[in-house]
């Protein structure tokens, strides 16, 4: 038993009530996470938005209302329709199975403001839902793979969404009695994040990641196999936000067989495609097997159900999602899972930043019940000693002094988040005469990371998105050079004086960063700056830990040893994550007051004394997994 059976009868009857004896609806199906109605009358479509809201009144569920496919214009013809109303030729990709042309434009507001009327006599001419999107400041490549991917085979991703819909909208057979979280990964540690959601109902994972740094796949994948047969029947992949070690084996799943769905908000699906297309690049580069290929990223793609923050979404018959704003990387979201009809609610943090900074909004901390939160603790033991202008004056005196000597600074960057971030203060520091007008070079991913953080300004703070409204491009400015193609890298390796790189990857695991340590390493006049978190067990943690001769792969894949005698420096206040002091603000703020809380995502000593602060703070009962425990929620 499905919602549709129970609710035909009532969205008969509404149709009735707006358009007596006329027969409007041809079908009714589910679409991922909503109901999708389609109608024949093509007033009743050019008016959806009013009637979508009147019926999720009635029925509680997300609904869409579609043109049936008969009474669509030809592509030619619906291009030209739409190119004579909006008066201006734009880039129009037709989504054949949703039915829907999608209009890119640099500056959807404005179109969206001047042509509303225009839009929704498109609509009715054509039977095509028009909808605006933002493209891109800067040309990205992974977008253009996501639409690949999702609009290719219209077929497919059709038959995917029912396929969704059936588990989000069947009937649910037992009632919520209890309710397990067991930890897969990601329990007394950083990395492999994989969190097991299992209520007498449902299964969900809450983000499916891989562990940076370690030397085997026994290390490095979540313990899957210690819960396969839940891991094979799961409802929902819940992912927090793009980075490899919370979505780096989303891909795997899908390889054994998974086939429902991915929740993320909009940038994570792009970001995620680009971070785990990269990744089985540099494995196959390095001559190792990735543990899935394109196909399975393909596939995880097609089954993403995109939402954005503070949309409440029936994910399984006893599961409603909800996503805030983490502050943490673009798209990154803290979860919060109901279950049940007020039975029990769960925040997940993910990795989140409680402090404004030059790219978001502090990370949300209320919220409307909450009686369990699970919380990332990766700086529980690092004290930052700075305020945010005080690591950023920091930040400029090392530049300040490497410059004066003539020397260059290498700058290693995860390509999502702290590339952005650093490029915003560099932009600053350069506007303020903080530091001296040098070129600063950009290369590897991060280029490409910049592009997508274009697309999306609703996902960054409310100032940096009135800037990228009236001034474009807020992140390249006139001093910043990508690096585009090795003769121009070429040139910078044989370049003197002083220059700024930043370059991924942030750990010195793989990226262009290593070729300019190679070059510049030596030379004790350069500086390495860290302003993002090491791993344990990666390159950047070594060299940081005082390691000065590190192996590398030279480009004839033979090892070699490179003697580090450039200074080596680390600026914290910059990372992503919450430094000690912000978790336990964190703690004491968070409203209302859980009964359980939970710490992962940190070293032992990390997890282990943010839980004593937290003891001290509040009445919660406070746990600290390792990998594999299981905690009875409920
Ligand atoms: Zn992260």
């Amino acid at each position: 038993m499905h919602i549709l059976d129970r609710t035909t009868k009532e969205i008969i009857e509404y149709f009735q009530g707006i358009r007596p004896g006329e027969p409007i609806i041809t079908k009714m199906e589910y679409e991922g996470a909503k109901i999708a109605i389609y109608v024949s009358s093509p007033e009743v479509f050019a008016e959806q938005d009013q009637i979508a809201k009147e019926l999720v009144n009635l029925i509680k569920k997300r609904i869409v209302i579609r043109s049936d496919p008969n009474i669509r214009a030809e592509r030619k013809q619906a291009e030209a329709t739409i190119n004579k109303y909006l008066e201006d030729r734009y880039n129009i990709i037709f989504d054949e199975a949703l039915g829907e042309a999608i209009v890119e434009t640099k500056n959807p507001t404005s179109l969206l403001q001047s042509k509303g009327h225009e839009i929704k006599k498109i609509m009715m001419e054509t039977g095509w839902i028009v909808k605006i999107v933002r493209e891109p400041l800067i040309p990205s490549k992974s977008m253009d793979k996501v639409k690949n991917y999702i609009y290719w085979d219209p077929k497919q991703r059709i038959e995917a969404l029912k396929r969704i819909g059936e588990i989000v909208f069947k009937s649910q057979a037992f009632e919520t009695t209890d309710l397990s979280v067991t930890f897969l990964g990601a329990g007394k540690q950083v990395g492999r994040s994989a969190i097991l959601v299992e209520t007498t109902e449902s299964r969900v994972l809450l983000d499916c990641g891989l562990a940076p740094g370690a030397n085997n796949n026994m290390n490095m994948f979540p313990k899957f196999d210690a819960k396969l047969d839940e891991i094979m029947d799961l409802d929902a992949i819940v992912v927090s936000h793009a980075h490899m070690d919370h979505a780096g084996m989303v891909p795997y799943l899908f390889k054994y067989g998974y086939r429902g769905p991915v929740y993320c908000t909009e940038p994570t699906v792009v970001l995620m495609t680009m971070e785990l297309l990269d990744y089985i690049n540099l494995m196959g580069k390095e001559g190792v097997f990735a543990p899935y290929t394109e196909h399975e990223i393909r596939l995880a793609m097609q089954h993403t159900v995109p939402i954005k923050y503070g949309l409440v979404t029936n994910i399984t018959p006893d599961v409603r999602l909800t996503f805030y704003n983490a502050g943490h990387i673009l798209g990154s979201a803290v979860v919060h899972l109901h279950i049940g009809e007020g039975f029990h609610n769960i925040i997940y943090t993910g990795d989140f930043k409680f402090e404004r900074t030059r790219m978001f909004d502090p990370s949300v901390y209320k919220f409307p019940r909450a009686e369990t939160l699970i919380m990332e603790s990766t700086y529980g033991n690092t004290p930052v000693p700075f305020t945010r202008e005080e690591s950023e004056s920091l930040l400029a005196s090392h530049i300040s002094n490497t410059i004066d000597r003539g020397g260059k600074v290498i700058i290693p960057v995860p390509a999502v988040g702290r590339a952005q971030e650093i490029m915003l203060v560099l932009n600053h520091l350069f506007s303020t005469n903080g530091i001296p007008e040098v070129p600063v070079f950009l290369d590897g991913l991060l280029v490409e990371a910049t592009a997508i953080h274009t697309a999306y300004p609703e996902y960054l703070s409310n100032e940096l998105r009135t800037n990228i409204e009236e001034a474009g491009n807020i992140f390249m400015s006139e001093y910043f050079t990508p690096v585009r193609n090795q003769s121009q890298r070429e040139e910078i390796l044989s370049s003197k004086g002083p220059a700024i790189i930043i370059s991924t990857s942030g750990m010195l695991e793989g990226g262009p960063v290593l070729t300019y340590l190679k070059e510049f390493g030596g030379d004790e006049n350069n500086l390495m700056l860290f302003v993002s978190y090491q791993v344990e067990g990666t390159r950047g943690r070594r060299i940081l830990k005082g390691m000065r001769e590190v192996e590398m792969v030279n480009e004839e894949g033979k090892r070699e040893i490179v003697k580090i005698n450039m200074k080596v420096e680390k600026v914290d206040g910059f990372s992503g994550h919450s430094s000690r002091q912000q978790l336990i603000n964190y703690i004491g703020k968070f409203t209302p007051k859980p009964k359980n809380l939970i710490f992962i995502h940190g070293e032992p000593e990390a997890v282990e004394s943010l839980a004593t602060s937290a003891s001290r703070l509040v009445n919660s009962r406070i746990y600290v997994p390792k990998n594999l425990d299981t905690i009875a929620l409920a």
